[in-house]
């Protein structure tokens, strides 16, 4: 993203020591959202990722995910399908299990959310391990439609979610805002 706009939105982002569990710092974007020119600010360039990609749909990842993926679609002219935890969606669905630090997660969609030919631009807020993203982008592929790219707001470099989804995201960009 442009200087300014990392800048903006940087400034909007607080640390949270220890939290949820000793050790870990939690990116806290609520200030962000908070905020409305810099979620404006924020949307806009989650929108015009969509545009430059060419994606006709937008799936956000629970929870925080769908907060900055649900106003992006809106602004971009595109439908949302939201990614949930295990057990939450009513329909058909399809199931993506992955590896958590302990433990393991699973991730839904909807079996007939996406069809052929849809190209999907997938949101969330912080890619940390890049564990839930890859999940994400499984299931994307599964239910038949081609992924245009990843875009997350804030990027944590130290864990190298990056190099963890290269084989996933198959040549699709991931963009860090
Ligand atoms: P991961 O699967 O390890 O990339 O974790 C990503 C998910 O966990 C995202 O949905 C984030 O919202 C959340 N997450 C992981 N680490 C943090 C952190 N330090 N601060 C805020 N959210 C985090």
């Amino acid at each position: 993203a442009p200087a300014a706009l990392r800048e903006l939105l940087l400034s909007r982002i607080t640390d949270v020591p220890d939290y949820p569990q000793p050790g870990v710092v939690f990116k806290d974007i609520t200030p962000l959202l908070a905020d409305a020119a810099a979620f404006g600010a924020l949307t806009d360039a989650l929108a015009e990722l969509c545009v430059r990609h060419r994606a006709d749909k937008i799936a956000g990842l629970e929870a925080r995910g769908f907060i900055l993926a649900a106003p992006a679609a809106i602004r971009a002219g595109v439908g949302f399908v939201p990614v949930r935890k295990a057990g939450k969606l009513p329909g058909a669905t399809l199931g993506q299990t992955y590896d958590l630090e302990y433990g393991r997660a699973e991730i839904e969609i909807h079996a007939d959310a996406l069809e052929p030919g849809d190209r999907v631009l997938v949101i969330d807020d912080v890619l940390a391990t890049g564990g839930t993203a890859d999940a994400s982008l499984q299931l994307v592929r599964r239910a038949g439609a081609e992924v245009a790219g990843l875009a997350v707001l804030l990027e944590l470099g130290f864990l190298e979610g990056r190099k963890r989804l290269e084989a996933g995201l198959k040549g699709a960009p991931l963009e860090a805002l």
